[in-house]
């Protein structure tokens, strides 16, 4: 992030979201880059845990994926397999859920939209401990402005994944029909008062992912 002015904005609200997110009982942490954010992810997972992933930019940038692969720990590689579908379900029971969110709320709400639901799944449910990382530049007004958000994104998020749907033409949602179709669970997770402390949230003051 270049411009000081921008990297000014992404930092209070990184900051503030962090606070909100801690009234709602998630455990949030801010760093200001990239690298403050992968050192405190880190600091959370101990030598040998078992680690499932949801697919995220943000993770990517981060080198995260790659880390999690050279060091001691028991990834579940979705990335580097034959079945992916047999990967999603051994990630269901992982010690350490490790995504990005595509969007929060000012109040604290993640908005997420899953193509196959094993993100968002074991988001919700399943893995012992979730470790969301996100930039501040997916902090939104309200539900509406986050599904915009996910929806203006969403054609991207279908390029990159090489789906042949109709808004990799037209860089537009056409609400397509296809197997292929990216936009099929959408989920909110309102707050973490169930499991306090089971979904950790790190926000980085600046623009990160798609
Ligand atoms: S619903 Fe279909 S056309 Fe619309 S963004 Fe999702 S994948 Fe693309």
């Amino acid at each position: 992030m270049n411009n000081p002015m921008t990297k000014w904005r992404y930092e209070a609200i990184g900051k503030n979201i962090t606070e909100v997110l801690k009234e709602k009982e998630f455990d949030a942490h801010y760093a200001d880059n990239l690298e403050e954010a992968k050192k405190i992810v880190l600091d959370m997972i101990p030598e040998g845990a078992v680690i499932g992933l949801g697919g995220s930019v943000t993770l990517n940038q981060m080198g995260l994926v790659e880390t999690f692969r050279e060091g001691n720990y028991q990834l579940i590689d979705r990335y580097n397999c034959e079945d992916h579908v047999q990967k999603y379900h051994e990630a269901m029971s992982s010690e350490y859920f490790v995504t990005g969110t595509n969007a929060i709320t000012r109040t604290g709400e993640l908005v997420n939209m899953d193509c196959s639901g094993n993100r968002v799944a074991a988001m919700i449910f399943g893995p012992r401990r979730v470790i969301v990382v996100v930039g501040a530049n997916k902090v939104v007004e309200n539900l509406d402005a986050a599904i915009a958000r996910i929806k203006e994104i969403a054609p991207i998020n279908s390029k990159r994944n090489n789906h042949t749907t109709p808004c990799t033409i037209s860089g537009f949602c056409e609400d397509c029909k296809t197997g292929k179709r990216m936009c099929n669970y959408l989920t909110v997770i309102y707050h973490g008062m169930k499991n306090p402390g089971r979904i950790s949230v790190v926000v980085v003051g600046d623009e990160v992912g798609l």
